[in-house]
């Protein structure tokens, strides 16, 4: 039944929008193959005759085939792009760890994130990851050995590591959602490098935020210079920690009415992202870190292993609230930046090959009808020649009879005399 209850949610997540329109826009691609290859075949065997076609459009069809190629091998590694940000121990790792349903990204203390990670479905089922710049595999079969092998090295800040985690353990990871955690932003004076190296392609934004605290000058000057850079970025807060409100039970309504205020003014009137009800859906008040606690028991079809704070359900339920909201925004707003490139391209792709096609038709049809033409002068030139002779003919006929009869009658005459 378990199977059945994962096979169930795959095929109604949001998620399965990008999937579907992939596996469709790559289908489509195909045909498009097929069709330019044809064609390719049939110029060449038409060049074996003279005069129907010209080099050039071979060539540029030729083209067409690398072109095509080109296009399907960028739609294989299309993806949708998550990028997590916030304060150093806002919650970041636990907050994408508590969403791949395991403990893969290091957190807490002595792990903090000094670099960019990058958790993406591997290939080949095998957990491994692999520094900027190399092209090593590193196996790692667990989070120390992970965080072992990040300590180990010595990377910069805007430095990206990729974490290749098997497909079969997380369905994001097998729908293409691609997690990028950041370091601190509180740590970096290189925002403006780390945006053009690692947020430009991304589809949604998470800023991971404290709930104990307000949203830091850091926080939003990080954000600010992203809208700069990207217009309406998917941009989604999730207020972290929201677990200590339960200590404080008699302020909880009013701590977390005052910081959705803030944060949607943040969102509509200071980034205009959004419209103040769009808003209402991008702010959670969560725990990551029961959501994960809860995520790894449900794995292992345990209850969470410490006592769960009072109002954990409703805390759950928002987080599950969050990734909901979050496939839905990431799935359209990928299908929508990937693909209608790809299709204008494609678009354009067949119309050109349309119209060389068209060319050589009715270049094909003129030389008919000129040939046409010629066999016709020809034959009226054939024709008027045939009548010629026999006009000649029966002339000279004729002309030979009446000299046969000429002379019979002088002879005749010649004799009777
Ligand atoms: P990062 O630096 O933003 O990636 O933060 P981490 O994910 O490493 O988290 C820092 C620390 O905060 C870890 O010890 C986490 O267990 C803890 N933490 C994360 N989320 C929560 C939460 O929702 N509630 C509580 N109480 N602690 C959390």
């Amino acid at each position: 039944p378990d199977h059945r209850q994962i096979r169930n949610s795959a095929d109604n997540s949001p998620l399965q929008i990008f999937v579907k329109a992939k596996k469709k826009i790559n289908d489509i691609f195909g045909e498009i193959e097929d069709y330019v290859k044809d064609s390719v075949h049939y110029m060449q065997e038409l060049q074996k005759e003279p005069h129907i076609l010209d080099k050039d459009a071979v060539t540029k069809t030729e083209e067409y085939v690398k072109k095509v190629h080109g296009i399907r091998d960028v739609l294989a590694r299309d993806h949708m792009k998550v990028a997590f940000f916030g304060r150093t121990s806002n919650g970041k790792s636990t907050v994408i760890n508590a969403m791949l349903r395991d403990k893969i990204l290091p957190s807490g203390i002595g792990h903090t994130t000094n670099c960019f990670l990058q958790v993406e479905g591997s290939p080949n089922d095998e957990a491994y990851l692999v520094l900027e710049g190399t092209t090593d595999h590193c196996a790692v079969e667990s989070v120390g050995q992970l965080a072992h092998a990040l300590c180990k090295e010595k990377l910069s800040e805007s430095q990206l590591v990729k974490v290749y985690w098997p497909k079969n353990r997380c369905l994001l990871l097998r729908d293409d959602v691609v997690f990028v955690d950041s370091p601190g932003v509180d740590v970096t004076p290189n925002l403006d490098e780390w945006i053009d190296l690692h947020c430009l392609d991304a589809d949604v934004f998470v800023l991971v935020a404290n709930a104990e605290s307000t949203l830091m000058v850091t926080e939003k000057n990080f954000f600010h210079k992203v809208s700069t850079r990207l217009s309406k970025p998917n941009i989604f807060i999730l207020n972290n920690r929201w677990d200590a409100s339960a200590n404080e039970p008699e302020f909880l309504e009013q701590v977390r009415r005052q910081h959705q205020e803030r944060a949607i003014d943040f969102l509509v009137k200071e980034l205009k992202v959004c419209t103040p009800k769009e808003a209402e859906e991008r702010i959670f008040f969560i725990s990551a870190k029961e959501a994960l606690l809860a995520r790894i028991a449900e794995q292992g079809n345990t209850s969470p292993s410490m006592s769960l704070a009072e109002g954990f359900q409703n805390r759950y339920f928002e987080f599950q609230d969050f990734e909901r909201k979050f496939e839905e925004c990431i799935s359209k707003s990928a299908v929508k930046t990937k693909f209608e490139q790809h299709s204008q391209r494609g678009k354009f792709i067949t119309s050109e090959l349309r119209e060389a096609l068209d060319k050589i038709y009715n270049d094909a049809q003129k030389l008919r009808d000129d040939k046409l033409l010629q066999r016709k002068e020809l034959h009226n030139k054939v024709n008027y020649t045939e009548q010629q002779l026999m006009v000649i003919t029966q002339e000279m006929k004729q002309k030979i009879h009446n000299i046969v009869e000429d002379v019979e009658q002088r002879v005749s005459k010649a004799l009777n005399e």
